[in-house]
């Protein structure tokens, strides 16, 4: 079974058209409608196609940095639900939301009651730390459920708006201290930081490492990239990561497809490195550990 832990249904880029063509300083043509219905479809379609069984989508909420985007988040939050209605065997939907807007904990308990929302997604680098006490009445909306928590963790190089500060991995040590059982997801394993994210989890048995973007890294710089994998296996166990995508985003630089597949072959990369993976490691990391963690 493979689980994508961290999925979109559309990118930054399709969400801030706008911001992206200041920064090449392009022309873009009029932004695509984005219809969710058909977004869905194709992604539902792209999994097949790569062997993947089930995606969690995730609404990032960026508005305090970047502005509202096309739909409201509370749009956005019922789009991935109604998704998951179409594709209830293939899709878990994960709410996002600002935890300083007024009444966003209100919002997140009648998500949970009204849309079976599975979990939350936070993205920090929006301006506000893990441990800021307007998050924790979403943390404990989430212990009280048994639902998990995605974060976030790492630089945030993909828009120059949003401050990776916030998102350092150091800065969730403090939250999974105070919520002990809540299941905590480390996104992208804190990036360039995954060394401070390996310390900080080692403390924490409720924290996993999440791999979505190591594909550019397993891709281009391998040499840095696979004995970084293989420290946060030796170090944490190989039941303590999973795997994401972080597509539609990152499709540009791989197709899903091709994510799993160079992932399946991480034993045979490993070799050519003098590291040794094995398939029952990348079976965890794939699917076996995320369905574990969310109960599926
Ligand atoms: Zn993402």
């Amino acid at each position: 079974m493979i689980i994508d832990v961290h999925r979109h249904m559309w990118s930054v880029q399709e969400r801030y058209p706008s911001d992206f063509a200041d920064l090449t300083g392009q022309e873009l043509s009029p932004p695509p409608r984005l219809d969710w219905r058909r977004t869905t479809r194709e992604m539902i379609d792209e999994m097949d196609g790569a062997g993947v069984d089930v995606a969690v989508l995730i609404v990032a909420d960026f508005a305090s940095r970047l502005g509202e985007p096309p739909f409201s988040i509370e749009e956005e939050n019922r789009f991935i639900a109604e998704a998951r209605d179409l594709y209830p065997e293939r899709i878990i939907a994960f709410y996002g939301i600002d935890p300083r807007r007024p009444g966003a904990a209100d919002g997140f308990q009648k998500a949970i009651k009204e849309l079976k929302v599975s979990g939350l997604k936070l993205h920090p680098a929006a301006g506000y730390f893990p441990h800021d006490r307007a998050c924790y009445p979403l943390y404990e909306l989430c212990d009280a459920h048994g639902l998990t928590v995605l974060f976030h963790s790492g630089p945030a190089g993909f828009h120059p708006k949003l401050d990776g500060r916030f998102s350092h991995p150091l800065e969730f040590d403090q939250v999974a201290t105070d919520f002990p059982h809540l299941g905590i997801i480390m996104g992208h394993a804190g990036g360039e930081w995954w060394e401070d994210c390996v310390s900080i989890a080692r403390k924490h048995p409720n924290m996993f490492l999440e791999l979505a973007e190591w594909q550019v890294d397993l891709r281009d710089r391998p040499e840095r990239a696979l004995p970084a994998i293989d420290a946060m296996l030796k170090t944490l166990g190989r039941e303590r990561i999973v795997w994401g995508s972080d597509l539609p985003g990152l499709r540009a630089v791989m197709s899903l497809r091709e994510y799993v597949e160079l992932f399946r072959d991480l034993p045979i990369l490993g070799k050519g490195h003098g590291l040794a993976f094995d398939d029952s490691d990348v079976d965890a990391m794939l699917g076996g550990n995320a369905a574990r963690i969310l109960r599926l």
